[in-house]
């Protein structure tokens, strides 16, 4: 019974509360409507400033009941991207990131009440201590420590780093260190005046307004890179931009966005919802390229790929090109690769060449040599023997001086030949040249071979008595000469007779006539027995043929 009756209340209060429920959805009859907020100075905050202006419109626009979303950065990119917002109240910096990457279009400019005035733009102030006398201009910041809201706000940091960067600074790179400390700015303020950093940068109206508040004093600040625009009354460092926009969604309908414009235009300066948010209502919408431009200079959001060039990209604009290109590399690389054949041809030939012509040379040595040796002695042959002749008896016959020849002959050579051999003939022919080269030792002497086993010696500028002591020490040289064994056998002493001859040359003689006469004192030795030297006589030539060697 107790569970029945407990039962029954549970019915009972269910049923009382009914009508409460049903009358509650009566009350949020519209349509939601959402606006989202970025909320830099916290989702409060900005719950405060612009929920009045939600519930001015809810007013405004029959069948929507508006609501306030407050969110950041990142939030406010997601909820763009699952389209969760209808309106969208942010900074110029942010506005124009959503505009290019959602579509989002702005409907109207704050008008911001500042200093008692209403301004729909907006820039940077970049400052430093007024003592600083070591900083005059932006480059002067090289080596500085600066400080600044956050990395990503945009007139709390964005505005003063394309000034810096179009000053030629990195900050990075060129700041001793960058200290981001947020919200409020007045922070940033007074620590520059404490000189805890060296320089600062802050959105405009701050240092004003901190001053008016009497928390600093101006004189105490310096304005680096200051710029002066025609009624704007703020210390200013950096370009002008539009104030925040409200901007509507790509899905939200024209009519919807046309009833909140209108709306939010027809709000007064003074009115109760424009005090909440600081400012003096809606205005229309400015030009917010400034703040395209300045997010392309930085590389932002939408922008930050721009130095990327992709290959589709690249490939349809200039395929002729690349062709081409393409083309004339294949060129190169085949004209590279003939060039390198050539060159390798070249080479080779060249090598070739070399060889041929080092070839060419030996042999024109070796004909050379020829020419004018005795093939079997290594000797002057026959010929040479007839030109240096000719030289030499010139030469003295200018210089009227002897000139002598001597006739040398082996005795009984042809017995020899018989006895030992045609081959030990020759190797006693080699031995003798041997004696005759070792037995001359002017450097002008010649020895040569005449013919068969008979040899001759020039010897120029001597005398007869001279010539006798060369043939001389030639015979006695032959006769000392040690035959080398044949076949084991001991060979017999070889011995020659020697004719000398003597003229100093003039016209009535010749060369010819020279070796006549040498000749002819040949045949003299022979005829006195042989191992002997006989020099040349007037009447020689009367003893006519050498007598027959006796067998
Ligand atoms: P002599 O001069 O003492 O009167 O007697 P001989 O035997 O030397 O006489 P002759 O001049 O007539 O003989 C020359 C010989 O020399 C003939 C040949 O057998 C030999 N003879 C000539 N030329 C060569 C040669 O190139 N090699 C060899 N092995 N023998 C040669
Ligand atoms: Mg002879
Ligand atoms: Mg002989």
């Amino acid at each position: 019974m107790r569970v029945q009756s407990v039962r029954r209340t549970i019915l009972l209060a269910v049923m009382a509360l009914l009508p409460l429920t049903a009358s509650g959805d009566e009350a949020k009859s519209g349509e939601e409507v959402r606006i989202g907020v970025l909320a830099h100075r916290g989702p409060e905050a900005a719950v405060r400033a612009w929920t009045p202006t939600a519930e001015y419109l809810t007013r405004a626009v029959p069948g929507r009941e508006f609501r306030v979303v407050p969110l950041n950065n990142i939030s406010l990119d997601e909820a763009m991207a699952a389209g969760t917002v209808d309106f969208v109240i942010t900074n110029p910096g942010s506005y124009a990131i959503l505009e290019a990457t959602y579509g989002v279009t702005r409907i109207l400019t704050l008008r911001n009440l500042r200093d008692d005035g209403v301004h729909t733009q907006f820039g940077a102030v970049i400052f430093t201590r007024a003592d600083r006398d070591d900083i005059e201009t932006l480059r002067d910041l090289r080596g500085r420590s600066v400080m600044a809201v956050r990395a990503d706000a945009f007139g709390g940091y964005l505005m003063a780093l394309r000034e810096f960067r179009e000053a030629g600074i990195r900050p990075e790179r060129d700041f001793t260190r960058i200290e981001y400390v947020g919200l409020p700015q007045d922070q940033i303020v007074l620590a520059v005046a404490a000189g805890e950093v060296d320089a600062g940068t802050v959105r405009t109206d701050t240092l004003e307004r901190m001053a008016a508040e009497g928390v600093v004093h101006m004189e105490r600040f310096k304005v680096i890179n200051r710029r002066q625009v025609t009624g704007f009354p703020f210390l200013l460092s950096t370009r002008l931009y539009p104030e925040w926009a409200f901007a509507r969604s790509a899905h939200v309908p024209e009519q919807l966005a046309h009833q909140v414009g209108v709306a939010l235009l027809q709000l007064a300066p003074d009115s109760p919802e424009a005090r909440a948010s600081q400012s003096a209502g809606w205005t229309m919408p400015l030009d917010y390229t400034p703040v395209h431009e300045l997010l392309r200079e930085l590389r932002i959001g939408p922008y930050a790929d721009l130095d990327r060039v992709d290959l589709e990209t690249l490939l349809r604009h200039y395929w002729h090109w690349l062709l081409l290109l393409f083309g004339l590399l294949v060129m190169v690389i085949g004209a590279a690769g003939y060039i390198m054949r050539i060159n390798r041809r070249l080479s080779h030939s060249q090598t070739q060449l070399v060889e041929l012509a080092g070839a060419l040379e030996q042999s024109n040595r070796v004909l050379q040599e020829m020419s004018v040796k005795d093939g079997l002695t290594g000797l002057a042959n026959h010929r040479h023997f007839k030109e240096v002749l000719a030289r030499e008896w010139a030469r003295c016959e200018r210089q009227e001086m002897p000139l002598s020849l001597l006739m040398v002959d082996i005795d009984h050579f042809k017995r020899h030949n018989d006895l030992y051999g045609h081959l030990a003939g020759d190797q006693c022919l080699r031995q003798l040249a041997a004696v005759l080269h070792s037995a001359v030792q002017r450097p002008g002497d010649l020895p040569a071979r005449f013919g068969g086993e008979e040899f001759v010696v020039v010897l120029p500028d001597t005398g007869a008595h001279g010539a006798r002591a060369v043939a001389e020490r030639v015979r006695e040289m032959a006769s000392r000469l040690n035959l080398e064994a044949c076949e084991g056998q001991p060979m017999p002493h070889v011995t020659v007779s020697v004719g000398v001859a003597t003229r100093v040359p003039h016209d009535a003689l010749s060369p010819e006539r020279l070796i006549a006469a040498a000749d002819a004192a040949l045949y003299r030795a022979k005829d006195a027995g042989r191992n002997c030297v006989k020099v040349h006589e007037a009447g020689d030539e009367q003893l006519g043929l050498r007598p027959p060697a006796p067998a």
